[in-house]
């Protein structure tokens, strides 16, 4: 069997909450608290959930721009979080991240076509200056914009425009993993389904692998193979998108799924509302940190976390519900 590209295991990234005068550490926000799953090249991972539950954070830490606290992050079967610096700047050609404000990650007073040269340059790529504007010219046109972007400045573009640039400087060094955080949620409905379509060519024409992270169901739906949903910083559900939508176990999953907008106006779906907001990750609800808005607790989802239960090959979900050994004891 091949080996996954990339191989989360119990990933946590845990940040340190200081106080008094000395700043001791008086607890921690667990934003990412046990993350595990695996990607073949060419897999798309969707991870959706509401603000504040650990997908930008276990994005940032996969690619080490922060530092996990522990677990195991496997690319082509080499341990990342042990790389010492120089390995992991040559990693960094490899694993690229595309952020949701292109405007604010791009230099006001830079030209396009030397943001995008950075990149190259940064990592050797090109052979001379004259070589590397010719392979900006044809990364601008890769990503659907003009050539005379280059000698342009970002404030010249509009939103959508500024994401195919953030795209285009992802993609200059020949990247094999994208991390997209939340790339379209500042864009309108109708940019935003050009760009999910930018991403998928760019896939099929450079094999590209993605973890696509996005609050909202409906924009993960077309672009994944697999969707994994987060809560507190756990992956309450993770299964392939089929599954996923056929299937939807976790009460916070079915909760997202029903506001997901469904193209046949003769079907009726009820919404479920969720009540309440997310609790502070700095002091979770014991047990289940979903009970506190889960129409289906029960006694001991106020007391025991629950574990992961396959239900089907690939599918997997944290929930009492779905555990025959704890439902006994209920
Ligand atoms: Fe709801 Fe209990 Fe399942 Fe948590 S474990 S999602 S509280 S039923």
């Amino acid at each position: 069997m091949n080996t996954p590209l990339l191989e989360v295991g119990e990933l946590k990234t845990y940040f340190p909450i200081k106080s008094g005068l000395l700043q001791r550490t008086n607890g921690y926000v667990k934003a990412v608290d046990g993350i595990t799953f695996s990607l073949n090249e060419g897999d798309t991972l969707g991870l959706v959930g509401e603000s504040g539950c650990g997908k930008s954070t276990t994005g940032r830490s996969i690619l080490r721009l922060i530092e996990p606290t522990s677990g195991s992050i496997k690319y082509n079967g080499s341990e990342v979080t042990t790389m010492d610096k120089g390995t992991l700047r040559k990693l960094r050609k490899d694993m690229q991240i595309v952020f949701q404000d292109p405007y604010a990650s791009l230099n006001p007073r830079i030209q396009i076509g030397s943001i995008i040269e950075e990149a190259l340059s940064t990592h050797n790529i090109g052979q001379n200056a004259k070589e590397r504007k010719e392979m900006v010219m044809d990364l601008l046109e890769k990503v659907g914009l003009n050539r005379t972007a280059y000698e342009r400045y970002p404030h010249e573009f509009s939103g959508g425009q500024r994401q195919r640039i953030g795209i285009a400087r992802a993609i200059a060094v020949n990247p094999k993993l994208i991390i997209a955080d939340e790339p379209v949620s500042a864009l309108d409905v109708s940019i935003q389904a050009q760009i999910l379509n930018l991403f998928q060519d760019l896939q099929e024409q450079m094999g590209l692998t993605y973890i696509f992270i996005a609050h909202d169901l409906s924009v993960v739906k077309h672009i994944s193979d697999k969707i994994g949903v987060m809560y507190l910083g756990r992956m309450v559900e993770f299964a392939s998108k089929d599954d996923l939508f056929s299937n939807p176990s976790h009460p916070y999953t079915q909760a997202l799924m029903s506001a997901v907008p469904v193209p046949d106006p003769t079907v009726k779906k009820e919404r479920i509302i969720l009540t309440g907001d997310v609790p502070n990750p700095s002091n979770p609800p014991s047990g289940c940190t979903f009970h506190t808005r889960c129409s289906s607790c029960m006694d001991i989802c106020t007391k025991i976390a629950p574990r992961s239960i396959e239900l089907s090959p690939g599918h997997v979900v944290s929930c009492h519900l779905y555990d025959p050994e704890n439902m006994q004891k209920t």
